[in-house]
């Protein structure tokens, strides 16, 4: 029944001079994730189509543009020409067989069509009418025939899919999310891409707490998240050494905010040697001691690079609600061992200041731990 599908972004359309480049970074992500499926995509006036040529492959094709940032919704469509006739005998073959009530809402873009959208929508209501003796219901119908007119073609459709919004991923150039296996820092990465990102994992893991479990965990998490961008790097990276230096020279009251800089201090390190622009992290203001705006200061002051936290302005409960809609949450939720809480007091320092943590920090060698924690970290890839 469909040869094509009719995709809409949102945002991308009001981008100005960038406009091409947001549709070509789409058209190449759509690609790339549609490339077993053997269909080819071009831009058509402000919309992207599809051209479907097993239609088998419906609900695969289906499952994979929901998850495409960029994409506002999308269609499985028939394509025809800009005839009347040929317009209504598509119409005729959507009708299913319980539809009792129906609306026509036509749109085009080719503003040299020789119908207004709403003559369009009259003649061809008129049309069902007179077959099929159905009756209009513009509030809630039974099914709903789209119509959209463009230079060349006409496509008629009748469900708009919701996709994930947003930007397409890589548009915004390179980002380092520090994740952690919480809830958090997995919905902060997906906001990252969300907005145009394209995300390389770093994580710290001290071998004496964390299980090979973890590990597993945490690469499911990744694997994941990896579904919405062609290619994933994650940075592996062994945190006990430094811990153990860190514990020599810092109260346990400091230390989960010394933990916190050395991470951050590394994880730019990466950033450089991959050319990021930025770091994203799972932060959340005041939800834990090591959040305080105080001590978030004094993490954020080691380095140099902006620092994105997406998830800033959301309450626990509403994180907790994306993590289950992005389905990281069952995952997160796993236990693991969090090497930021590795021997440290059991009231750590709500409010630090930069003076003291560096007065803590004058006789650890950092530039050498930093170097050489780089040096022995893994590396895993993930394909979409
Ligand atoms: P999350 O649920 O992401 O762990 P959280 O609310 O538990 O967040 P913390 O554990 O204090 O808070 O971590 C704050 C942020 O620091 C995380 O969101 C993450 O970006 C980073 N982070 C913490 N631990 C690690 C780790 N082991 N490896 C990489 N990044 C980490
Ligand atoms: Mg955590």
């Amino acid at each position: 029944m469909y040869n094509s599908v009719v995709v809409h972004y949102g945002e991308i359309g009001i981008k100005g001079k960038n406009r091409s480049f947001f549709e070509k970074k789409l058209m190449d992500n759509l690609r790339w994730s549609l490339k077993k499926f053997n269909v080819s995509v071009r831009r058509s006036y402000g919309r992207l189509v599809l051209e479907l040529k097993d239609e088998t492959k419906i609900d695969e094709i289906k499952q994979k543009l929901t998850n495409i940032f960029g994409i506002a919704h999308f269609s499985f469509a028939v394509k025809t020409t800009l005839e009347l006739e040929d317009i209504k005998k598509e119409i005729l073959k959507l009708i299913s067989d319980k539809t009792r009530t129906f609306r026509i809402k036509s749109t085009r873009s080719n503003k040299d069509f020789k119908f207004s959208s709403q003559e369009l929508n009259n003649m061809l209501g008129e049309f069902v009418i007179k077959e099929k003796n159905l009756k209009v219901d513009l509030e809630n119908p039974d099914q709903t025939f789209f119509v959209e007119i463009t230079e060349k073609n006409s496509f008629v459709y009748t469900e708009k899919i919701k996709s994930v919004g947003g930007l397409p991923v890589g548009v915004s150039g390179k980002v380092i999310s520090l994740i952690s296996g919480g809830i958090d820092s997995p919905v902060a990465s997906y906001f990252a891409m969300k907005r145009g990102c394209s995300v390389i994992y770093v994580h710290f893991f001290n071998s004496t707490i964390n299980t090979k479990q973890s590990l597993e965990k945490l690469i499911k998490i990744v694997d994941s998240l990896s579904k919405y961008q062609f290619k994933t790097k994650l940075y592996l990276i062994p945190f006990e050494e430094i811990q153990k230096e860190i514990i020599k020279s810092v109260p346990s009251k400091y230390r989960m905010i010394v933990y916190r800089r050395f991470m951050f201090k590394i994880a730019e390190k990466i950033l450089e040697n991959e050319e990021a622009k930025a770091l994203v992290t799972g932060d959340n203001l005041a939800s834990v001691a090591s959040q305080t705006i105080e001590n978030l200061g004094v993490v954020y002051n080691v380095v140099k690079k902006p620092i994105i936290t997406p998830l800033i302005g959301f309450d626990k409960i509403e994180i907790i609600q994306i993590a289950k809609r992005i389905n990281t949450f069952e995952l997160s939720i796993l236990p693991y061992g969090d090497c930021c809480s590795y021997l440290i007091a059991e009231h750590p320092a709500t409010k630090s200041n930069l003076t003291e943590i560096e007065f803590f920090e004058r006789d650890i060698d950092i530039k050498k731990l930093i170097n050489e924690a780089v040096q022995i970290s893994e590396v895993r890839k993930f394909m979409n």
